[in-house]
């Protein structure tokens, strides 16, 4: 939920905070096709027949810093059709869990299957944009494979990093995002330091840090299968707590999951990057052609 953490009182409803912070989600912000431009690097093959067969490779610059890099976007649930969502799998620790369980909804029934589906599709086009390539785990918005065959794609993309996207069913009174990483960690601890990266960029887009479970937006936890079966540096993220009258109102604005994405985006680059969101950001007279600064640096809400 966009809600400003300094505007909201503890006792008090998020209603005007959190509108207030909305509108710094909002904004024209051309969400991107997701088609990658051909590339442009073939001066050498041009002047060295030898060479013609064997296109340059492309490397990582300021606009497409991410070439190069596998990222694997799983928006959760969306169960099999018939009975396969009711069969158990492995969970990673030695025992099961259902292949599928039931998504969240808003009080006026729309789904996490879908905003999380819709989510991932804008992220999937930022990310692209900037020279990723992305495998997404569905492509419809209500049906996927079972939570056993995302992991085994995740592991199969042989991704640098994978993002499961939910939005939780936490308690009604509770709202704001969570990043989760696995606990025990990765014996690298990369999923420690994506799931800190990713919550930063979070926050930093005045998103607001879970106000009912982790530590200022950031969960370890032993429970999710999806970050235990993975076998990639994978963090998962519960974006909004649909349960919350408030701030499940405002998931299905496409406004809103355009923000979302865009705060998804800079933290994925901040992981892949290694380096702040905001050094991959062009000049401001670039912004039309790039979509990594067309709404970030110094805004305020007037
Ligand atoms: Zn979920």
């Amino acid at each position: 939920m966009p809600i400003l953490r300094s505007a909201l009182g503890r006792d008090r409803r998020p209603a005007a905070a959190g509108l207030a912070a909305l509108a710094l989600l909002l904004g024209a912000c051309t969400i991107p096709t997701g088609d990658d431009p051909p590339s442009a690097s073939a001066t050498e093959e041009q002047v060295d027949p030898s060479a013609a067969e064997e296109p340059a490779e492309e490397v990582p610059t300021a606009e497409r810093p991410l070439v190069g890099k596998t990222v694997f976007l799983d928006p959760a649930h969306g169960a099999p059709d018939g009975l396969e969502s009711e069969v158990e799998v492995p969970d990673g620790h030695g025992g099961t869990v259902p292949c599928a369980v039931d998504a969240s909804a808003t009080e006026a029934g729309y789904g996490e299957d879908e905003f999380v589906y819709e989510t991932a599709r804008i992220l999937a086009g930022h990310l692209r944009e900037l020279g990723a390539t992305v495998v997404l785990s569905r492509e419809d918005p209500h049906a996927g494979p079972c939570l056993h065959g995302r992991a085994e794609a995740a592991a199969e993309s042989g991704a640098d990093l994978a993002v499961v996207l939910h939005a939780d069913a936490g308690p009604e009174a509770g709202f704001g995002f969570h990043v989760a990483h696995a606990d025990p960690p990765a014996d690298d601890a990369a999923d420690v330091d994506a799931a800190w990266a990713i919550r930063d960029a979070l926050a930093d887009r005045q998103l607001t840090p879970s106000s009912y479970t982790g530590q200022d937006g950031v969960l370890a936890t032993a429970e999710a299968a999806e970050l235990n079966l993975a076998g990639v540096p994978t963090v998962l993220v519960q974006l909004a707590n649909p349960a919350n009258t408030i701030e499940g109102a405002l998931l299905p604005d496409p406004t809103v999951r355009s923000g979302y994405a865009r705060a998804l985006r800079d933290g994925v680059v901040a992981v892949l990057t290694a380096e702040p969101a905001a050094a991959a950001e062009p000049a401001p007279d670039a912004e039309s052609q790039d979509p990594v600064g067309a709404e970030s640096g110094d805004s305020t809400p007037d």
